[in-house]
């Protein structure tokens, strides 16, 4: 490999060892080129054998003469000069051996002084080749013992002979010695000459390197003066390396204000820190560039040399600096998006919240009926568009990540119920079956966002609903499994309708997308519904599926978790005691039987029907004879065969039925009605339709009070209700005039006395002057907002326990928290409905959120422990509510086992033993239900007696769980 290609240096043995035969053939020149330039024979010319001298001499110059015209190889070289050279030797040895015999003693010494004088110069002039030195020692000394012992053999003779073999070996080891030194010379010599070569190449490689760099490179001294650059560094700031070197680097590239900084570099470079930056830098045009600036000692130059490397890093600072821009402006946008949609969300709410805040009064008038179904139609037009307009806020919400989630505790198995009965009069109204399915399993009270699952549920169920056209909707949640304080619940709705293609399932998800265009026009939707609910179910920890088959039907599942927080003790839930009372509806048309089933469902009834007069007086007849009588019928008025009022005749003349209280609801009303009712003995009278408010007050009404007797005065009546009312002293705070309007129309209507203020600092004006028993305070207010209002109004005496309500149109999430957390007792969005405030002003639904719950109790122990002490066996009662306890699940489970079997005795005979359980420890629900199940298997009737099941597990649980809290607690 060539050195000078790698650039790198190489050991000086390694160097001889390669040269060596270069080296052996310099010295071999070297030698010649001695030889041939002078010798003791060239000058040298003496006595008596000049002959041959002269011979040798000129043979010797013709040969020289020779060799300088043509140039000989080495070998032939010296081949030449050591024969000149013997030539030379024996004309002087044998011309000296021949002179000496014939001369005196002292001429021969001459003789011999004159031959070592020769030899002693020719040490030095044939030092580089010890054979030519020895031929010539060995042609010039070898004849002169024979001429000396010629002379005689006289002991000086002898003497001479030693003396000269002596000299001979002497100047033998003289020339060896030199010869030695002189090689060494030589060597050492070319060798400088290789490596001073060698350095040579790889100076001009280093250079070469740097120079074809394509960082820019400058090396300073340790005055900061620029030594040398490369050319990159000529490309990137615009100097020649000429006017540059010797120049300060500050001065060239450094601007004016960043000149303390480089200097600061610099100290942390000389302290031999390898520095990196990112700076700016000048060019010589002036224009500042951004560079990358590397800076090092040079560690091997002792004067301070600093090696400095820039790279132009322009480009990637500009892109940099265009992503930071696009980023500011897309957050900028963001925000404003979000400013935009809780603007427009407040603006197009108010107007809503007139609209159907004033079709809800209108509707409650007197109206003809085609003012109702306009009116009916404006109501339902303006919710499909406020749900509308709640799904693209939404779908912006998400897309905006602006979409907060609320956890608070909430009733799941009762949100699930709710929203299913919401849609259950779409689902009635196309004759398909809705069934909802919650296993008592499922905790009650759980920690999550109940608004979303509500959302998502009601969309699914919608769906459902909207895309089926026979058949059933199957909603289920279900326990899916446990994780430490955390349940997952399966939820999912199934549907028998027209299903979705394969295909369309991979788009359905999409934002705006409908599986099929035509559906649009069929079925309408904005596409947006499943986009919104797969990220709630995501943003929620789960993840929404479906499968489905083209008109079999279609399932829609997530699984969420939940932490499962501790029901309320049940003293706290028996405040409204509608809870678990026993109804039978008694009306010939379906819809107004479901109408009553789910507006007092949704309170906690057991709800029975019966479509006819003479069925419902049975049905009153088997409950009470099975001591499990209603607590309330209510009746139609209207009813083909007997009417209400007959059928409540035929009712109070049977006396086992006096425990039932009784309401009849009339869609025309009679002048003479209520007296007839008086007399009759019937607690309620109402006209259709009713107002589930007002049903639900009514109901409750009568329960509290007792059944009466025949003729008794206290009828109760839509009049009464508003009359009997607990008026309450309102302070409306709300600046916006319409929705004044419609919140005062509302109260007043129903009763109550409404005074207002349109801003906070009127509120608080108004509490610290007037007594009130609530105070509605909308949020967004002129002056004094109602965060700023209530924070007043809680520092005065009479405000602190006072309840104070939120209003607002901010349907963003978290925002029921927020009032909650700044000192508010409840929180109602608008726009509302009539009952929505109603519920918050009376103090039903002030609670936060859907916690509110409330049944009576499924146990009542104290008449069992009262039996049991009058039998004198009050010590057996812990024991038997033990019992009971630790074998109520084999009893759920032998039912239901026994449900499968199509026989229907096993069932009859699995309900009864239950029954009686029941019936001993006072679970007076549960054991009217079991009764149901066991007389249905009885008749045979087996799908009735299954359906029962759902109920009955229910109650089993509410039973179990009285029993646990009334244990516990005590
Ligand atoms: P929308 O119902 O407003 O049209 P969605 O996002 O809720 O929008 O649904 C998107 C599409 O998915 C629907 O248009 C329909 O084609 C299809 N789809 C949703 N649910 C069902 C279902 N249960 N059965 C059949 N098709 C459905």
């Amino acid at each position: 490999m060539n050195p000078a290609k790698t650039g790198m240096s190489r050991g000086p043995a390694a160097l001889a060892a390669d040269e060596e035969p270069r080296v052996q053939a310099e010295v071999q020149g070297a030698a010649v080129r001695q030889l041939i330039r002078g010798g003791p024979f060239a000058d040298g010319l003496t006595l008596g054998w000049v002959g041959a001298v002269i011979a040798a001499s000129g043979l010797r110059t013709f040969w020289r003469l020779r060799v300088g015209s043509q140039t000989p190889s080495a070998e032939e070289a010296l081949r030449g000069v050591r024969l000149t050279v013997a030539g030379v030797g024996l004309a002087w040895g044998v011309g000296a051996a021949a002179a000496i015999p014939a001369l005196q003693p002292h001429e021969g010494a001459l003789i011999l002084v004159v031959l070592t004088g020769i030899i002693a110069g020719a040490t030095s002039a044939l030092v580089s080749d010890r054979r030519s030195f020895r031929y010539l020692l060995l042609t010039m000394l070898a004849p002169l013992p024979f001429g000396i012992l010629l002379q005689g053999q006289a002991r000086f003779n002898v003497i001479a002979v030693v003396l000269i073999a002596a000299f001979a070996w002497g100047m033998d080891r003289v020339h060896r010695r030199a010869n030695r030194m002189f090689v060494e010379r030589v060597r050492a010599a070319v060798l400088l000459e290789l490596s001073t070569q060698e350095l040579g190449r790889q100076h001009a490689y280093l250079d070469a390197l740097i120079a074809s760099t394509p960082v820019a490179i400058a090396v300073l001294d340790d005055r900061r003066s620029v030594r040398s650059v490369n050319a990159a560094f000529e490309d990137l700031f615009g100097y020649a390396a000429a006017e540059v070197v010797g120049a300060g680097i500050d001065g060239l590239i450094v601007p004016e204000s960043l000149r303390s900084e480089s200097t600061d570099l610099e100290a942390r470079v000389r302290r031999g820190e390898i520095v990196r930056v990112e700076v700016e830098r000048m060019r010589k045009d002036g224009r500042r560039i951004q560079v990358r600036l590397s800076a090092a000692a040079v560690n091997a130059a002792a004067d301070g040399a600093v090696v400095a490397l820039y790279e132009d890093i322009s480009d990637r600072k500009a892109a940099e600096e265009a992503m930071r821009a696009a980023r500011d402006l897309a957050e900028r946008v963001a925000r404003a998006r979000s400013a935009f949609l809780a603007n427009m969300s407040h603006e197009i709410r108010t107007p809503m919240n007139a609209v159907l805040g004033f079709v809800e009064l209108v509707l409650d008038t007197e109206l003809g009926t085609e003012q109702r179904r306009a009116l009916e139609l404006v109501r339902t037009s303006s919710e499909a568009l406020l749900t509308i307009l709640n799904d693209i806020l939404d779908y912006s919400k998400i897309e905006a990540e602006h979409l907060e989630l609320e956890s608070i505790p909430f009733d799941l198995p009762k949100v699930v119920h709710a929203t299913a009965t919401l849609l259950a009069v779409r689902a009635r109204e196309k004759h398909l079956e809705l069934t909802v399915d919650v296993p008592p399993d499922v905790p009650q009270i759980v920690r999550g966002d109940p608004t979303r699952v509500r959302q998502v549920l009601m969309n699914l169920i919608g769906n459902a609903v909207k895309f089926t056209e026979h058949g059933e909707v199957d909603v289920s949640a279900t326990v899916a499994g446990y994780h430490g304080d955390h349940t997952s619940v399966r939820f999912r709705v199934r549907d028998t309708g027209i299903g979705i293609s394969e295909q369309q399932l991979a788009t359905i998800f999409d934002e705006f997308t409908q599986a099929d265009v035509s559906m649009t026009r069929r079925y309408g939707g904005t596409g947006l519904g499943l986009a919104i609910s797969r990220r709630l179910v995501a943003l929620m920890g789960g993840a929404l599926t479906v499968t489905s088959e083209v008109s079999r039907g279609s399932e829609f599942s997530f699984t969420l978790s939940f932490t499962v927080e501790a029901v309320p003790p049940a003293a706290a839930r028996a405040a409204v005691s509608l809870g678990g009372r026993r109804l039978l509806v008694v009306d010939d048309n379906e819809t107004n039987r479901r109408i009553v089933r789910d507006m007092l469902g949704a309170e906690g009834m057991a709800v029975h029907e019966a479509s006819r007069a003479d069925a419902g007086l049975e049905a009153l007849r088997r409950a009470a004879g099975a001591r499990t009588p209603y607590d309330l019928a209510i009746l139609d008025a209207q009813m083909p065969d007997q009417d209400g009022f007959e059928l409540a005749t035929a009712i109070r003349a049977d006396g086992a039925l006096q425990q039932t209280r009784l309401l009849i609801l009339t869609s025309a009303g009679q002048r003479g009605d209520g007296e007839r009712c008086r007399e009759l003995g019937i607690q309620a009278y109402l006209t259709k339709p009713i107002a589930r408010a007002d049903l639900v007050e009514a109901v409750g009404t009568v329960l509290a009070g007792t059944a009466s007797a025949r003729g008794a005065a206290d009828l109760v009546t839509r009049h009464s209700i508003a009359e009997s009312r607990h008026v309450l002293r309102v302070l409306l705070v709300e600046d916006n005039p319409v929705n004044r309007q419609v919140a005062t129309a509302m109260l007043l209507k129903r009763g109550h006395q409404v005074d207002v203020a349109s801003n906070g600092r009127e509120a608080v004006d108004a509490v610290a002057r007037e007594s009130y028993d609530v105070v509605l305070m909308d949020i967004q207010m002129p002056e004094m907002d109602g965060f700023e209002a209530t924070a007043k109004i809680r520092a005065l005496p009479q405000g602190r326990a006072l309840p104070i309500i939120a209003l607002t149109a901010h349907a963003l999430s978290g925002e029921r928290e927020r009032c909650l957390a700044r000192g508010m007792t409840g929180y109602l969005a608008k726009p509302f409905k009539a009952h929505d405030l109603f519920a918050v002003v009376e103090g039903r639904g002030a609670q936060p959120a859907d916690t509110a719950v409330t049944r009576s109790p499924a146990v009542d122990l104290a008449a069992f422990r009262r039996t049991m002490e009058e039998a004198g066996a009050a010590e057996a009662v812990d024991g038997i509510l033990e019992t009971f306890v630790s074998t109520l699940p084999q009893r759920l489970e032998a039912l239901v086992a026994a449900a499968r079997d199509s026989a229907a005795e096993p069932l009859q005979r699995a309900a009864h033993a239950f029954r009686s359980a029941a019936g001993t420890i006072g679970a007076g629900h549960l054991a009217a239900l079991l009764e149901e199940m066991e007389r249905a298997a009885r008749d045979g009737d087996l799908a009735t007696a299954r359906d029962k099941l759902q109920h009955v597990r229910g109650e089993a649980q509410a039973v179990l769980d009285d029993l646990r809290t009334a244990t516990k607690g005590g």
